[in-house]
């Protein structure tokens, strides 16, 4: 990216697409340095004005749209359109920065789409998202789509590393999708990490750990409860599989299948604003408890 901008080949309007966790942000965020940047290294120099004003997250022909609520709204993506007409104060370009486009209100996808289809000079667009599926096919087709893989189990690792004292096992990252900054942000947070979920799903099962309480334990971070209950509950069918020689007991492994869908379905629920989250684990951890 940073090569084609040296050439002035860069696509007014880039989206960077990955998994969450991937680090699409991060990137996001030092590529619109980089367009900043009055150098022409290939990373950002840090040390121009641009580059400090940008840490400093004053850099004023930078224009990241942000918001607190679970939309993206359309006032807040006209402010920074209009703050791209002018003229660049600073820098020779301009950046609009807008994560999670996914999270875009119809009114917000359209003003942006506008502004897609009719680009000001020197401004460039820089967008990321995590569920491609939920944008306009006709934002889509305006941007150049850039994948952003996640990093591979050795490359993780080496980050982590560098990071905290903390080993991690393929399994265990498996429990954060894979991602080192996942696993980074959250295995420590208060003590809420893959481990002690693992030990109250086998709580659950065991009859030790009420549904409503663990739904209660678990409800601000209800989108990793959920994809750990899938993981664990593919865990569970593989087990029961290979540990039956009784084909009648087979029905026991069919059961963890039906968690594994009701997660994914829950997963899909969760998404919905506004929708409480509690209700949604406890119908599916009530539904864990039901198998015994
Ligand atoms: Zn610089």
């Amino acid at each position: 990216l940073s090569l084609r901008l040296q050439k002035q080949q860069l696509h007014h309007a880039i989206l960077l697409v990955g998994e969450q966790g991937c680090g699409e942000s991060e990137l996001s965020k030092a590529l619109a340095k980089r367009i900043l940047c009055s150098a022409s290294d290939i990373l950002p120099c840090a040390t121009c004005k641009a580059c400090l004003l940008f840490e400093a997250q004053s850099h004023p022909d930078f224009h990241a749209v942000t918001t607190e609520k679970t939309q993206i709204g359309v006032d807040a993506v006209r402010v920074a359109i209009e703050q791209v007409t002018k003229t660049a104060q600073l820098s020779a370009n301009k950046v609009i920065l807008i994560n999670h486009i996914e999270n875009m209100s119809e009114s917000a996808s359209n003003a942006l789409l506008k502004t897609l289809e009719e680009p000001t000079k020197h401004t460039f667009l820089v967008l990321t998202t995590n569920a491609p599926q939920y944008i306009l096919a006709t934002i889509k087709s305006r941007c150049e789509k850039i994948r952003v893989p996640m990093p591979s189990f050795d490359q993780s690792k080496v980050f982590i590393a560098q990071h905290s004292k903390a080993i991690v096992t393929e399994d265990i990252l498996a429990a954060y999708k894979h991602s080192p900054l996942l696993y980074l942000a959250q295995a420590d947070d208060k003590g809420l990490d893959f481990n002690s979920f693992k030990r109250d799903f086998t709580g659950l099962i065991q009859g030790r750990e009420s549904a409503e309480g663990l739904a209660n334990k678990w409800k601000d971070m209800a989108a990793d409860a959920v994809h750990w209950t899938a993981q664990l509950s593919l865990q569970q069918f593989a087990v029961e599989v290979k540990s039956t020689t009784d084909q009648s007991r087979t029905v026991v492994g069919t059961q963890w299948m039906k968690v594994y869908d009701q997660a994914t379905y829950a997963t899909k629920k969760l998404r919905q604003a506004g929708l409480n989250k509690p209700l949604i684990l406890s119908a599916l951890f009530a539904l864990i408890q039901s198998l015994k």
